[in-house]
């Protein structure tokens, strides 16, 4: 037998999947909790459904001639009963499906909201990823404009809440069915007269979704793209109408907007209302997130028919962005890193961290990483490292003396100078002492 001589391959994530490594998750958490503040404050309510759906759900719902379903799905036929399934690209459809399947909308109609990680094997690069996040709300069961305005506000409320700026909101609408119908058919014959102008993306999109040209990145495209027949001037009087509606309660709420009538959005469910978040601070990933109504969908997928709207944010973008603009909240260290000497001091390290949790502080206990003792000293190394707020010390004097030793290990939260030193408290008081400092956890988020 031949020995390989050659290294194992290096183990790695999978390509456009990242970690998120405790170093970021205070930002992470500092996000979810500022969406999830706002998105109560809506009166909407969280659903979780899972990352595996049949593959039959996208395709009959974003639609088999798009993006995501043609090229951009991790679809895999499950090798223990041959059923087709596929790892969510988003997660309207399978929100959709649930509220169906479960009967939701009996009693009226919902508002809805789900975070989590969603899947296209999309080229990577900054800002775009093969598994990434996406916070979204659904409002289903009502007709508009109010509840138009109000989704495109909950994200407005977002955006300052979290001091971002230079996002800006695109406006259009898609109107029904077959006011999409008539446009359809002049922009195609305008398309036409272009054909041999147009890259291979646009050619293979001019009889199958032609409405996508108009969103072409191409920079060859783009004078034949703005001058190509508007929806906006399909509309009949309704649609329009709903479209002035949401215009107006937005303005009422000081969102500006701008009407950008080349928005299509890349999904085959859209009607009436889209729009789009986007910003140029992130290079060629300018959209922030997006969405508008849907009003067909419910039905197409079998329920009985309810009007619906919805939009998904990318966390990942949303991310960068605070990022830039913020320093970075710290991850999260606990309140207390219990250090100690010898094993009566142990011992009482051990008792005392779960009296300190019951009293619903977070406690680390020093652990040993390789079962000799360690010296106070180096022990003090690893409470810094760890990010906690305070260190308890319990060396052979405080054991003698039935006390603990206090330091405090961090200074971004508001203290006093008295609090700066190291104190000495009685065992028995310092559950008390402790969360009377630690009372300072005033963020607001
Ligand atoms: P969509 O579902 O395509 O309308 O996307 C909604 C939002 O999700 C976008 O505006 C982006 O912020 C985010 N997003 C979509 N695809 C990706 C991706 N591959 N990587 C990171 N974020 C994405």
């Amino acid at each position: 037998m031949i020995e390989n001589k050659h290294k194992p391959d290096k183990l790695t994530g999978v390509k456009g999947m990242n970690d998120i490594l405790p170093c970021d998750v205070g930002l992470w958490r500092f996000l979810e909790n500022a969406i999830k503040s706002i998105l109560h404050a809506y009166g909407y309510r969280n659903i979780r459904t899972p990352i595996l759906e049949y593959t039959s759900l996208f395709r009959r719902s974003i639609g088999e001639v798009t993006d995501i379903v043609t090229k951009e799905m991790y679809s895999f036929v499950d090798s223990l009963n041959g059923q087709q399934l596929t790892m969510r690209p988003e997660n309207t459809a399978a929100v959709v499906r649930a509220a169906i399947e479960h009967n939701l909308l009996y009693d009226g109609p919902k508002r809805l909201w789900y975070i989590g990680p969603m899947f296209r094997h999309e080229r990577p690069q900054r800002g775009r990823y093969r598994q990434f996040h996406q916070v979204g709300v659904e409002a289903l069961g009502f007709a508009g404009p109010d509840v138009d305005a109000e989704i495109i506000l909950m994200c407005q409320r977002l955006w300052s809440d979290l001091g971002l700026t230079g996002i800006r909101l695109e406006l259009n609408s898609l109107g029904h069915k077959h006011e999409r119908a008539a446009h359809r058919d002049q922009l195609i014959t305008y398309l036409e007269k272009y054909i041999e102008l147009l890259d291979n993306d646009s050619k293979h999109r001019l009889y199958t979704n032609p409405l996508r040209v108009l969103d072409t990145k191409n920079p060859a495209l783009q004078d034949i793209a703005a001058n190509a027949p508007k929806i906006i001037d399909f509309l009949g009087e309704e649609s329009l109408g709903h479209f002035k509606g949401v215009q107006s309660l937005l303005s009422a709420n000081n969102v500006s907007f701008t009407i950008n009538p080349r928005l299509v959005r890349g999904l085959d469910y859209y009607n009436m209302t889209v729009f789009e978040w986007v910003t140029d601070r992130l290079g060629a990933q300018g959209s922030v997130g997006g969405g508008g109504r849907y009003d067909p969908l419910i039905k197409q997928l079998g329920g009985k028919p309810a009007l619906a709207c919805g939009w998904a944010l990318g966390i990942e973008r949303i991310l960068e962005l605070l990022r830039e603009d913020n320093p970075v909240p710290s991850d999260d260290g606990c309140d207390v890193y219990i250090v100690y000497q010898g094993d009566v001091a142990h011992s009482r390290a051990f008792v005392m961290a779960e009296q300190l949790r019951d009293t619903g502080l977070d406690v680390v206990l020093h652990c040993s990483t390789d079962n000799t003792s360690v010296s106070l000293r180096s022990q003090m190394r690893f409470a810094d490292v760890s990010g906690a707020m305070y260190a308890v010390i319990i060396g052979d004097d405080e054991v003698r003396q039935d006390e603990v030793s206090i330091k405090l290990l961090r200074s971004d939260r508001t203290i006093t100078n008295a609090d700066r030193i190291q104190q000495r408290v009685p065992t028995k008081c310092l559950a008390e002492f402790l969360t009377n400092l630690i009372a300072a956890k005033t963020k607001k988020y």
